[in-house]
């Protein structure tokens, strides 16, 4: 929910260049991973997904803005020159920490320029956007829960735990059968530009860091050094809304399940779930060992591993200040 009484947003000298409007998934249509239509609809609106517009261009399109990245900190933000409309980044993919059209440049600029918060401009945005019009704002029933699933997309699942952060990954949507005790650990998936599964851990909320931040390894674009069940920070934006939720608005977990009966707090399911080993450099989802070892040595896994310059190379130099190596599974 965009907050009030913040900072004065100098809103005038962006709606110079750009037209800004808050929607959300309700009131406009997504075309592609950075393209919205906006809607008419009769709604309560959580106002979560900014869009931008140029003002110069006749029938120019929306442009979905996302987070700016908790790093890197540059002196301008520039469109990635890997990003491909509907394709997404070829080079950073998913880490990719450049801007994705040239609308979502200037507000990120315009936000570093004034050191502002995305609530502050959200809450600035919403006011013009609105106007005089009395109970201006999300609808209190708006919750945090929808919020965070308006902005994301995708659906939140508990896989196990274990499964997820074992070697090689696996998914496993319930007892997997091979880990004695059921410790769920929340994900987001969502299928990615090249519509595949796409699974991102929600780790527990850190609990003794006073102010939430994101992983430097990570927003780097390598490995986290802190090991990822360990690191306190921010891994991506969908878990930092998520702890930020947690703390400030007293976001609950099972929020952010599917209700429908699936609660799994106390009975196990009967049967073993189905597990899926899963490569997270491809996005390949394989039902048994023998078809994970297959795409393992696969051209295409091979040819993903060597062409992901951005991360994969960076495991293979020697990892200073470890004692222990241990072999890659992959
Ligand atoms: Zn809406
Ligand atoms: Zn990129
Ligand atoms: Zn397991
Ligand atoms: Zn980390
Ligand atoms: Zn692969």
């Amino acid at each position: 929910m965009p907050a009030a009484n913040g900072p004065k947003v100098p809103l005038g000298s962006l709606q110079q260049q750009l037209e800004l409007l808050l929607v959300c998934s309700k009131c406009s249509v997504k075309e592609n991973e950075i393209t919205y239509h906006p809607r008419e609809v009769e709604h309560e609106c959580m106002y979560e997904i900014l869009l931008a517009r140029r003002r110069s261009r006749r029938s120019a399109a929306w442009r979905k803005v996302s987070r700016r990245p908790g790093f890197p900190n540059p002196a301008r933000y520039a469109v990635c020159r890997y990003y491909v409309m509907g394709l997404g980044c070829s080079r950073h993919k998913n880490q990719c920490t450049f801007a994705w059209s040239a609308e979502e440049a200037v507000v990120w600029n315009f936000e570093r320029e004034h050191q502002l918060e995305r609530r502050w401009l959200k809450a600035a945005v919403l006011q013009a956007q609105l106007g005089d019009r009395p109970a201006a704002g999300p609808h209190p029933a708006a919750s945090a829960a929808g919020e965070i699933a308006s902005e994301f997309g995708g659906c939140f699942q508990e896989i196990c735990k274990r499964c997820f952060f074992g070697c090689p990954q696996r998914i496993t949507a319930g007892d997997c059968g091979s880990h004695r005790t059921w410790d769920p650990l929340l994900v987001h998936a969502v299928l990615d530009s090249r519509k595949k599964q796409q699974y991102t851990a929600i780790r527990p909320c850190p609990e003794f860091i006073e102010t939430l931040a994101y992983c430097r390894f990570v927003s780097r674009g390598r490995p986290c050094r802190h090991g990822p069940q360990r690191c306190q920070y921010a891994h991506s934006d969908v878990e930092m809304a998520v702890w930020e939720a947690e703390r400030e608005r007293g976001l609950l977990r099972s929020h952010l399940l599917p209700s429908a009966g699936t609660g799994r707090a106390n009975d196990k399911p009967a049967a073993p779930a189905p597990v899926h080993f899963y490569c997270c450099i491809c996005l390949v989802t394989c039902n048994s060992q023998e078809s994970f070892e297959n795409h393992c040595s696969s051209i295409e896994h091979v040819q993903m591993l060597s062409a992901d310059s951005s991360m994969q190379w960076v495991h293979r130099a020697p990892p200073l200040g470890l004692n222990k190596f241990s072999l890659c599974s992959r």
